[in-house]
């Protein structure tokens, strides 16, 4: 494995042999902060050392993320786009075979780039055509027709709008789906990971199939309307952390890292940027693995915002397949 020259090491993935920082700098904001400020906590990340940056067409955080970049170049802070990492994600509206090419060329002129490092489904279902709204309407849920909308992903590839493409919030079973229709297999399935929810099964199937796990959530996202404070509190963690003169969220990012996957994470908070950094320098022992993979486990980020009384997802369990 490389590492960028911040010291984050790097995951190879993908046929054209993409290096990915295993960590990466998460932009999805609550309470919302604003364009400005939201531009200045990246900015101040990538003087830090983060190189690799999560946005989705949904979060608004396209356009601050592009403004830091166009910033960063002029000032110097890096000297070329490459040596980013970008990821963005489409939104169900825009999952729609015809609407995919457009939907990722918009979010290209947000971010004022020629290419995406990845792009991503971001949620396994479709919404009414052109539908923005969150939380999105009952009535306006769709079946994703996966032949279609993977086929127009598998476009975006080839016309070099992005280096790789990938999914998120995609179980077990509607990766098999994808995997049996794609001509190129998604690179990443990026879903919410912790010591809380350790989603076993998926890093197993993910692994198997060469698929590279991302989590999100890996501080169970406090403070936010879809987390808590379950991670940062966790007793079990907070005693791992005293004894190795660590913080509670470091105890849970390296934890995150030992187990093979990458990992994004979101502070605006400087000092909390650098301790979600300092992770790469130290290791967890046989005992304190155990401990951890003890804890009890259960979603923290359940969906229900996808689920309708009209389908196709009636039920938490029909997004995640009972997984
Ligand atoms: P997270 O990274 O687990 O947690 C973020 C929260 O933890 C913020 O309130 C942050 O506050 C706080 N925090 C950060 N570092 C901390 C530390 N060292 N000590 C104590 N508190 C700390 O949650 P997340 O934002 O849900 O996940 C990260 C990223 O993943 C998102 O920003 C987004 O890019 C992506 N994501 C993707 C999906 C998807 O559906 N694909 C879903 C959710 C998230 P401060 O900013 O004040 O430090």
């Amino acid at each position: 494995m490389g590492s960028t020259s911040f010291g984050i090491p790097e995951h190879r993935f993908g046929s054209n042999g993409e290096k990915m920082p295993v960590l990466g700098f998460g932009t999805a904001v609550f309470p919302p902060v604003g364009a400005e400020a939201t531009k200045m906590a990246i900015l101040q990340s990538i003087k830090l050392g983060y190189r690799h940056f999560d946005t989705a067409a949904k979060y608004g955080s396209e356009q601050p993320l592009g403004e830091a970049i166009q910033e960063a170049l002029s000032i110097g802070l890096i000297q070329s786009r490459d040596e980013l990492f970008i990821t963005t994600k489409l939104w169900c509206g825009d999952a729609h075979g015809d609407l995919v090419v457009p939907a990722l060329k918009r979010s290209l002129q947000n971010l004022k780039l020629e290419y995406l490092d990845l792009f991503l489904i971001h949620w396994p279902v479709s919404c009414k055509p052109g539908t923005y709204e969150f939380p999105i309407k009952e009535e306006s849920f769709l079946p994703m027709d996966f032949n279609s909308v993977w086929a127009a992903m598998e476009e975006c590839q080839r016309l070099n709008l992005t280096k790789s493409i990938g999914v998120s919030n995609f179980s077990c079973k509607k990766l098999t789906d994808i995997l049996a229709i794609a001509n190129i297999p998604p690179a990443v399935n990026q879903v919410e990971m912790n010591p809380m929810w350790q989603q076993k099964k998926l890093r197993e199937f993910c692994r198997a199939n060469g698929i590279f796990l991302t989590a999100y959530s890996p501080l169970g996202a406090n403070r936010t309307f879809w987390g808590g404070d379950r991670v940062l509190e966790c007793e079990v963690l907070k005693e791992i952390a005293k004894a190795k003169g660590k913080t509670a969220a470091q105890v849970s990012l390296r934890w995150i890292y030992e187990q093979g996957v990458g990992v994004i994470v979101k502070s605006f908070n400087g000092e909390r940027m650098k301790q979600n950094l300092g992770i790469f320098d130290w290791s967890l022992d046989e005992d304190e693995l155990k401990k951890i993979d003890q804890l009890p486990q259960s979603r923290g980020v359940t969906g229900v915002a996808y689920t309708s009384k009209y389908g196709p997802f009636r039920t938490v369990e029909d997004i995640w397949d009972g997984e």
